[in-house]
């Protein structure tokens, strides 16, 4: 047992390690800590919240510092909103040990037994604190019936109790629930701001990265606090220094440079050389479909910073429907041999360019260089 201890907590996750422990701390949801520093300043916290997001972007950690900050000794005393994460009051939240904040997740408990029971419970005045909460995560996956039992004690809420509801897929709520509660919405983290909080905790863990790798983690997190620093969690266990290289080692990714390659032949039409390389990734154990979507994410973000220059050209705008169609599939064994078989077809389609020289307007960027600022990163 002792030695299990050894193996499994010698060091937290990061992703509970670095849970924000104040409001100050919460990264890229600026207008929801302005607007509950205001509601817990100026009295105005209402009886039920609705959270909306994706996972990952903070909705559970709002949830447990808001019912921190109702409950603290101290900036209850102080006129604070910050939690102080010293008083007993904290440090039980913090643990999930208090009598007075419930949490439950409705993907396990759906009925309407966990819905009654904890309904019972919030009846009975708090036991330490100044207030009850009940977080109900993923609420969207309730049964009717809870969520019937749900709307009763919301149409005539206790005294000093505050329901937190949290969902990914607000549509699956009735809307007689959602209108009882203020909603708020929380982003998907910008790249910037996942950014810097991702270089912060690798710099604190006194690790190194390179600005590839990095990126690399923001484009697979898409907007996800949680998965940016679980996956910078792991990178940093197979190696303090992070490159592309690790990257694409440890989630068996195709490389960037191979993408960008595979992408080279395949916008100048190089039938042989797209063969050979498709053969060569077939051959390797890496995840293939990940090429599909490392060149989508390519093509269109290069379309989109450059589209006057591509307005004619109808090849890259072809080759960019072709991947979003293979990244968007449900990915199967066969995903990738279709996709080859299908990008051969649109590559040996005859050119449908105007002649170079017959570009109306002088500015315009010739062929040649328009493939190569492809490539220029
Ligand atoms: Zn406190």
């Amino acid at each position: 047992m002792r030695q299990n201890q050894v193996i499994f907590y010698s060091e937290k996750p990061f992703h509970l390690k670095y849970r924000p422990k104040n409001f100050s701390d919460i990264v890229g949801q600026d207008h929801i800590t302005s607007y509950l520093k205001k509601a817990i300043l100026g009295k105005r916290i209402t009886f039920a919240y609705l959270f909306i997001g994706k996972h990952g972007v903070g909705k559970t950690t709002v949830s447990r510092l808001l019912s921190k900050s109702l409950n603290c000794s101290n900036s209850f005393s102080q006129k604070r909103y910050e939690p102080c994460n010293k008083c007993q009051s904290c440090i039980n939240i913090a643990l999930g040990k208090s009598f007075d904040v419930h949490e439950i997740n409705a993907a396990v408990s759906t009925g309407i037994d966990n819905i009654r029971d904890l309904i019972e419970k919030v009846q009975l005045a708090p036991v330490n604190n100044i207030c009850k909460v009940c977080i109900i995560d993923e609420v969207h996956m309730l049964s009717l019936n809870a969520f019937n039992a749900l709307l009763k004690i919301l149409e005539e809420p206790p005294k000093n109790v505050l329901f937190i509801l949290a969902t990914t897929e607000p549509k699956k709520i009735p809307s007689t629930v959602v209108s009882r509660c203020h909603k708020l919405y929380f982003l998907s983290l910008k790249k910037k701001d996942l950014s810097i909080a991702i270089s912060h905790v690798i710099w604190t863990e006194k690790g190194n990265v390179t600005n590839k790798a990095i990126s690399q983690i923001l484009e697979s997190s898409e907007g996800s606090f949680r998965d940016a620093l679980t996956m910078t969690d792991m990178l940093m266990i197979q190696d303090k220094n992070i490159t592309q290289n690790t990257y694409s080692f440890l989630f068996n990714n195709v490389s960037h440079s191979i993408s960008m390659l595979f992408l080279k032949y395949s916008v100048s039409k190089n039938i042989k050389k797209v063969l050979e390389m498709s053969q060569y990734v077939g051959k390797k154990s890496w995840l293939e479909t990940t090429l599909i979507t490392q060149m989508q994410k390519i093509v269109q973000e290069d379309i989109m910073n450059n589209m006057s220059y591509y307005d004619d050209n109808e090849h890259l705008i072809a080759l960019w429907q072709l991947l979003l169609k293979y990244n968007s599939s449900n990915s199967s064994q066969d995903t990738f041999s279709l996709f080859i078989a299908d990008l051969i077809v649109l590559l040996s389609q005859k050119s449908i360019y105007p002649n170079l020289h017959s570009y109306r307007h002088k500015k315009t960027i010739p062929m040649s260089m328009k493939v190569n600022s492809l490539f220029i990163y």
